[in-house]
């Protein structure tokens, strides 16, 4: 796909495209959510993330060991999976009570400056969000945030141990995708949520940091508490998408 544009060393770079060879770069370029004044200016390093988010994981494992440890029988019998019917509720459930947790915890991660000091604001280091950033926090804020809301989703949803695992993936994949900066066509999550890269972005920003705290699923939360940011979504000249918040005041 050849893109018209007035400069050649634009044109240059996108015939590069053409060839296949600077496709993640292509990606960037032309789906990438970019705020002109936040750009540049993620103060971690990707090495750091990394390491933070490997804690984290390790972490959520060893508490789920602990919790499967702790619920399960000596039987050895595995449990029944419910109808189908059953389980899509349990989702539900989870969902609702998953977003009704981080709500209230994050925005009072924000309200209390103690814990926005010294926990949530490592994961507010990442102003420009990628990716693998997205469970990139303070291991506490992972445990209080993720990992207990994890477990209140699962016991009070009611769903086995073989359901949990679609429920933490599909959580899993929600958040980063969420977190990815990038605005994809036709991905199918925009679909069926109104929390999206782009939504969560307007919290990134510095700007934004008092809405749009609802995560991972939906934005209900925020618009029955007036925390929620609409915002417009604009194409760039320079490529890309520009997630504008419309300021109430
Ligand atoms: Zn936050
Ligand atoms: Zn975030």
């Amino acid at each position: 796909m050849k893109q018209r544009t007035s400069r050649w060393e634009e044109e240059v770079e996108v015939e590069e495209v053409e060839e296949g060879e600077h496709l993640e770069e292509f990606i960037k370029a032309t789906h990438k959510i970019v705020s002109n004044e936040e750009a540049e200016k993620n103060i971690v390093s990707r090495s750091t993330v990394v390491k933070g988010v490997l804690l984290q994981q390790a972490v959520q494992v060893a508490v789920s060991l602990l919790l499967f440890t702790f619920i399960s029988d000596d039987s050895g019998v595995v449990p029944q999976q419910p109808s189908i019917l059953v389980i899509a509720t349990q989702f539900l459930v989870a969902m609702f009570v998953m977003d009704t947790w981080q709500y209230f915890m994050h925005r009072y991660m924000h309200i209390n400056r103690f814990l926005y000091k010294h926990i949530h604001s490592k994961h507010h280091t990442l102003i420009v969000p990628y990716a693998f950033g997205a469970l990139y926090n303070h291991p506490a804020e992972g445990l209080i945030l993720d990992t207990i809301g994890g477990v209140l989703s699962f016991l009070i949803s009611g769903m086995t141990p073989r359901t949990s695992i679609f429920f933490f993936s599909f959580a899993t994949i929600k958040t980063v995708d969420d977190h990815c900066g990038l605005w994809l066509p036709g991905n199918i999550l925009h679909l069926f949520f109104k929390n999206n890269s782009a939504y969560h972005d307007i919290h990134h920003q510095l700007f934004g940091n008092k809405y749009n705290f609802s995560q991972p699923f939906f934005i209900t939360w925020d618009k029955i508490l007036g925390t929620h940011m609409p915002f417009s979504l604009e194409k760039r000249k320079e490529g890309g998408f520009e997630a504008r918040p419309i300021k109430k005041d």
